[in-house]
């Protein structure tokens, strides 16, 4: 059997780490590097990625396969400090103590009272239908909503963060919520994930699996089989597909009308303009992840050295990050340099000495990085096999990745889609 995986991303690189002893596969990535939305910089002797990751404790499935794979040594868990950006200062949020500062004493005994209540939910599926906002507002209160919640949603959805549905925040709250009294912990691979990829890579080709460069623009489908895939212009013939490109680009590729896909391709995604930024200085004192409530065009700012150390690097490093929801935001049409520009005068803002401290940038944009959490959203969620006879999906439209696309979600979506084969 020949089995052509659309997309060198974590979903499709985990499929075919599993499929690779029992079909030929051929995975097609149209970027000269693999690693989707998990790829990476080579900055002079180190790698960083384009956007920041950690994982978390649960992720199981990935740190199951970085351990298969010989890393684990890599794999480390620090502290991942967080702060909240108000009123021209930053107040660190790291432990209950530290919440008191920044927060009204009701609002942090509404806040608790909220998490204890999302953490006893087991079943999410009726709060799809309930906006997180009206859950939060009838569980803890409207000062609440405003002074905790609202900044988070917006930093995270924008113009969307009124339609996110309570099931993301129930989801969400389960998994950051075992912070104890000292703080998060976060797990990073020393190095960066990058070598996750390589390795990967290498264990695919090294089974006779081959990796191609190429846009496949077309699905070839014969009355309701798979027959092919066109990659830049050359059909190659194949059993099976397995695609793990984004809800637009699949229904752009292949007739998903003449072939009756059965569910609903018009997941609402979010687009995300992230710069990284070399510095010659800390910025923040002790803060890897800041949220922001103030008027700037960018939802977090996250110095990656201070959770990773600056040893490993020479130099500081720092992301700055904003999701937007529509193509015609200036996000993603304005050139890279006048989205640093912009960036940079939001910085100056909040850290007045920041140009003095750069020594370099990047910029990473994408159209299709996360789906929108809206309600009725787990109605969307892709199945990992189709009726179409050797059509199979997997990626950030999984089960696996709701209700919150991850590493660890989309490895655990090729695993499955593979599963689903057999
Ligand atoms: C800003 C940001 C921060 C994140 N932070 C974290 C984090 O901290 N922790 C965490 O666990 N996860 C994080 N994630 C999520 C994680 O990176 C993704 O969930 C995961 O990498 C998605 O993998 P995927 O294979 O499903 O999709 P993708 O990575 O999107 O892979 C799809 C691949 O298909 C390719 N492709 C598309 N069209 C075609 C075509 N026509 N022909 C050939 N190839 C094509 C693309 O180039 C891409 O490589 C983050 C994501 C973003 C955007």
């Amino acid at each position: 059997m020949t089995t052509v995986i659309i997309g060198g991303g974590l979903a499709g690189l985990a499929a075919a780490y599993k499929l690779a002893d029992k079909d030929k596969i051929i995975i097609i990535e149209k970027e000269p590097q693999l690693g989707g939305m998990a790829s990476s910089y080579k900055i002079d002797n180190y790698f960083i990625e384009q956007y920041y990751h950690h994982i978390f404790a649960s992720d199981k499935e990935l740190i199951s396969l970085i351990e298969e794979l010989g890393l684990i040594d890599r794999l480390e868990w620090l502290k991942g400090t967080t702060g909240y950006y108000f009123d021209g200062k930053i107040y660190p949020m790291n432990s209950p103590l530290e919440i008191l500062k920044a927060l009204p004493l009701m609002d942090v005994i509404r806040l608790t009272l909220l998490v204890l209540k999302a953490k006893s939910i087991k079943d999410r599926t009726p709060f799809d239908d309930i906006t997180a906002k009206d859950w939060i507002i009838k569980t803890a209160g409207e000062s609440v909503y405003n002074n905790f919640f609202l900044p988070l949603l917006s930093s995270k959805f924008g113009d969307n963060k009124e339609n996110v549905s309570a099931a993301w925040l129930l989801g969400r709250v389960q998994i950051r919520s075992n912070r104890g009294t000292k703080g998060e912990k976060l797990g990073y691979m020393r190095g960066g994930f990058a070598a996750l990829i390589e390795i990967m890579a290498q264990n695919i080709r090294d089974r006779g699996g081959i990796i191609r460069k190429g846009n496949a623009s077309r699905i070839e489908i014969i009355g309701n089989s798979i027959k092919g895939v066109i990659v830049d212009g050359e059909m190659i013939e194949c059993d099976r597909v397995i695609s793990t490109v984004a809800p637009h680009v699949l229904s752009k590729i292949m007739d998903t009308d003449l072939t009756g896909l059965k569910f609903d391709l018009n997941i609402n995604y979010q687009g995300t303009a992230c710069a990284l930024f070399g510095l010659s200085e800390k910025v923040m004192d002790d803060i890897y992840w800041l949220n922001i409530k103030e008027d700037v065009p960018f939802g977090a700012v996250i110095e990656h050295t201070n959770f990773i150390p600056t040893s490993d690097y020479g130099e500081h490093l720092m992301y700055t990050t904003s999701y937007f929801q529509d193509p015609k935001s200036i996000l993603w049409s304005l050139r890279d340099e006048e989205v640093i520009e912009l960036y940079l005068k939001g910085l100056e803002k909040l850290f007045p000495q920041i140009r003095k401290k750069l020594k370099w940038w990047r910029l990473r944009r994408d159209l299709d990085t996360a789906p929108v959490y809206e309600t009725g959203y787990r109605k969307k969620v892709f199945p990992f096999k189709t009726d179409i006879k050797g059509l199979y999906l997997a990626g950030m439209f999984s089960q696996t990745n709701y209700p919150e696309r991850s590493m660890n979600g989309s490895i655990q979506a090729g695993f499955r889609c593979v599963d689903e084969m057999a």
